[in-house]
């Protein structure tokens, strides 16, 4: 057990209230920082300002706390952080490029779907804008064929190997929206260095995501945490459970059901017991029993 350097996170984006998913997500990056006796810290990712809602971050936290996930240190918010976006963007150089196409135009390009539902992009303005285009989004270049890490790999701790080509799976991808905003690719890329985060447990839908993160860290020299990616919550037609679908929110009036559901929904058996304190005390056993 590495414990003393252990840094682990939980990162919201606060479009809304916790829900069943994202308690899931907070759960167990929660536990795993504890049964290594790490640090957990909390950042609310509300870079896409457009999709934060006002008093979520606030309502989140509160929740975290009345769960009695309690968190060390302050916490980071990704909106007060645009300085070190740039920074970090300045850092790629030449690998960055000004971006003019529509969404439409690379959707009309033809070449599928990324694993995050963004059409891949065909590399059109690679090699300077087109006469008549104005720059959208900020881009940067992934490997061609033949170049150090055309490849991505990596162990993740729930799902086992993972390999990604970026070229082919992505294209080269977006770190400044058209609408000015940084893109989470990159802003959770500086925080988790910044943070000194070195286990990163979150859900499935972020597998996809991951190839694209430690590229990111290997152009910058940024370590590469571990990641472990959960399993999902799902409506009962198989749909991930999200804000955006109609999630419910928590019935924080009940805080040990909803405590024994999502350790259940992790495959752990915690005992009945009349305290949330006494809840994680055998939940962390729990964890380290199984997934240790
Ligand atoms: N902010 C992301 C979300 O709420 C999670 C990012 C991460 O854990 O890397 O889906």
């Amino acid at each position: 057990m590495q414990s003393a350097h252990y840094t682990g996170r939980f990162a919201p984006s606060p479009s809304g209230p916790l829900h069943a998913g994202s308690l899931v997500a907070a759960m167990a990056s929660y536990l795993d920082a504890r049964a290594h006796q790490g640090r957990w810290l909390l950042r609310m990712e509300d870079v896409d300002e457009a999709r934060t809602v006002q008093g979520a971050a606030q309502d989140i936290a509160a929740s975290l706390s009345q769960l009695g996930m309690h968190w060390d240190g302050p916490v980071l918010v990704q909106s007060r952080r645009q300085q070190h976006y740039q920074r970090a963007c300045a850092q790629l150089g030449e690998r960055v490029y000004a971006c003019g196409c529509t969404r439409k135009e690379i959707a009309d390009s033809r070449l599928g779907i990324a694993a995050d539902g963004a059409a891949i992009y065909p590399g059109t303005c690679r090699s300077g804008l087109a006469a008549g285009k104005r720059a959208h989004a900020l881009r940067v270049r992934v490997p061609e064929p033949g170049q150090a890490l055309e490849q991505i790999d990596f162990e993740d701790r729930w799902q086992g190997w993972q390999r990604q080509h970026l070229a082919s799976a992505v294209g080269d991808f977006v770190l400044r929206r058209a609408d000015g905003f940084w893109a989470y690719q990159l802003a959770v890329v500086v925080d988790d260095a910044e943070q000194g985060v070195t286990h990163i447990v979150r859900g499935a839908d972020l597998l996809g995501s991951t190839a694209r993160q430690i590229y990111l860290q290997s152009l910058l020299g940024y370590p590469t945490p571990t990641y472990l990616h959960l399993p999902l919550v799902t409506h009962a037609d198989g749909e991930k459970l999200s804000k955006q679908n109609g999630a419910q929110a928590l019935d924080l009036n009940q805080p040990l059901t909803l405590l024994h559901e999502a350790a259940r929904f992790l495959g752990l058996e915690v005992a009945r017991v009349d305290g949330v304190a006494a809840f994680w005390e055998l939940a962390v056993l729990a964890w380290r029993r199984r997934y240790l």
